[in-house]
C-alpha cells in the first residue's frame, strides 16, 4: 500500500483487506502463517493475467490508464532472476476487491481513506500460500496523472503501479528510505532506496517507475529464476543485544563495487536475518533501529519490533560468495 505521510492503522504490510496471518517472512517477501509454518506468498505460474476498469478519472483515461500499468507491469517483467510476466486480458466494470477470480486494477473513489493512494489485496490458498487472485486499487480521491515526466501536484500512475505490483508479486515494504516530518504530522519522503518504500515520493515524482536494486533483490529471491540462485549470495547471521536475539532489527548490506543497498529485517525471537540476492563481492553491514515511520507499515504485531538500540555496524566486511551464503555473522547492538 501506498500511504501520504502518517498511516492510517491497517493489519497487514500490504493491503486494506485483511489476509488474517499475514506477516512479512523477509525484507520484501510476504508470507503466510499455516500452523507453525511460514509460507511465502507466490505465483506458481506466470503470465498473470489481469483486468482494467474501465472507468475514466479527470486527466486519465482508461486507455491512458491500461497503458501506464501495462508499462508498470513490463518493469518488472524485466527483471531477469524473476522470470514473471502479465497478459492484459481486458476491460471490465467489475471493482478491484472483488472475489470473482480476476486480478483487477482500477479507480474506486475512497475519499475516507485520505492518506491511501493505493493498496493490494490477495486471495490465498491458506494450505499452500499460492496467490489465487489479487487487485489492486487507486484511489481517485487524489489527483492522477500520466504525463510522461510526471506532473507537480498530481500521483504518477505508473509509479504507483509499479509499488502496488510489487506487493501483487508477493513483496511487503523495504525500509530503505528516508523521511523528515512535516509540520502537520505527515512525511516526506527525501530519499528511497526502494520502491517498496512505504511511503509515497511527493505528488509529481516519477522516481518509483524505476526498479533499485533492493526490488530487484526481493523479486528474485521469490521466484529465482534463470541461475539467480548460482550466480548471486546471500548474508546471513544474528542480531543480538546483551546475548540475546533482536526482533525486527532492519539489517542492510552496502555493496562496496555498485555502492547499491539492500535490506531486510531480523524476522524470529533469535534474532536471525538472511538478506539473499546479494552481487558476489565484498559489503558493508549496518543495523538500525526501525524507528524512522510506521512500524505498522512493516510488522503485522509492532508490539514484538525493538527499537531500543543504537545504529552498528559489523566490524568486518561481509564477503558474499556467488551461489551461497557467508557463514553466520553476529552483530550485538547496544541499548541507548
Ligand atoms: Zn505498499
Amino acid at each position: 500500500m501506498r500511504r501520504h505521510g502518517r498511516a492510517l492503522a491497517v493489519a497487514l504490510a500490504a493491503g486494506l483487506v485483511a489476509l488474517s496471518g499475514a506477516r512479512p517472512q523477509a525484507y520484501l517477501k510476504l508470507g503466510y502463517r499455516v500452523g507453525d509454518r511460514s509460507l511465502s506468498l507466490e505465483w506458481t505460474s506466470f503470465p498473470v493475467r489481469y483486468y482494467v476498469t474501465d472507468r475514466d478519472v479527470p486527466g486519465v483515461d482508461a486507455d491512458q490508464f491500461r497503458d501506464a500499468v501495462a508499462r508498470a507491469f513490463d518493469t518488472w517483467r524485466q527483471v531477469p532472476g524473476a522470470g514473471a510476466s502479465f497478459e492484459f486480458v481486458g476491460f471490465t466494470s467489475a471493482d478491484p476487491f472483488e472475489d470473482d477470480g480476476m486480478n483487477v486494477l482500477g479507480f474506486e473513489n475512497r475519499p475516507e481513506l485520505e492518506r491511501v493512494l493505493g493498496a493490494t489485496t490477495y486471495l490465498v490458498d491458506t494450505v499452500t500460500g499460492d496467490i489465487l487472485e489479487s487487485d489492486i486499487f487507486f484511489n481517485s480521491a487524489f489527483a492522477w496523472s500520466v504525463a510522461p515526466g510526471g506532473e507537480a501536484g498530481k500521483e504518477d500512475v505508473q509509479s504507483i503501479a509499479t509499488h502496488e505490483i510489487g506487493h501483487l508479486l508477493g513483496l511487503g515494504h523495504s525500509a530503505l528510505g528516508e523521511t523528515e516530518l512535516r509540520p502537520d504530522g505527515s512525511r516526506r519522503v527525501i530519499a528511497a532506496e526502494s520502491v517498496m518504500f512505504p511511503i509515497a515520493y511527493t505528488a509529481g515524482s516519477i522516481e518509483s517507475r524505476t526498479l533499485k536494486a533492493d526490488d530487484v533483490a526481493g523479486v528474485s529471491d521469490v521466484y529465482g529464476a534463470g541461475g539467480f540462485r548460482t550466480e548471486t549470495g546471500s548474508v546471513s547471521g544474528r542480531v543480538t543485544k546483551n546475548g540475546r536475539g533482536v526482533f525486527g532489527a532492519h539489517v542492510v548490506a552496502f555493496d562496496l563495487r555498485r555502492g547499491t543497498l539492500v535490506g531486510n529485517f531480523s524476522l524470529d525471537a533469535d534474532g536471525n536475518f538472511v538478506i539473499a540476492g546479494l552481487e558476489p563481492g565484498p559489503h558493508v553491514l549496518r543495523v538500525e533501529p526501525l524507528d524512522d515511520g510506521d512500524l505498522e507499515s512493516y510488522f503485522d504485531d509492532p508490539s514484538r519490533v525493538d527499537v531500543d538500540f543504537g545504529a552498528t555496524f559489523l566490524d568486518r566486511l561481509a564477503v558474499v560468495p556467488r551461489g551461497g551464503s557467508t557463514p553466520a555473522l553476529t552483530i550485538a547492538v547496544r541499548a541507548k
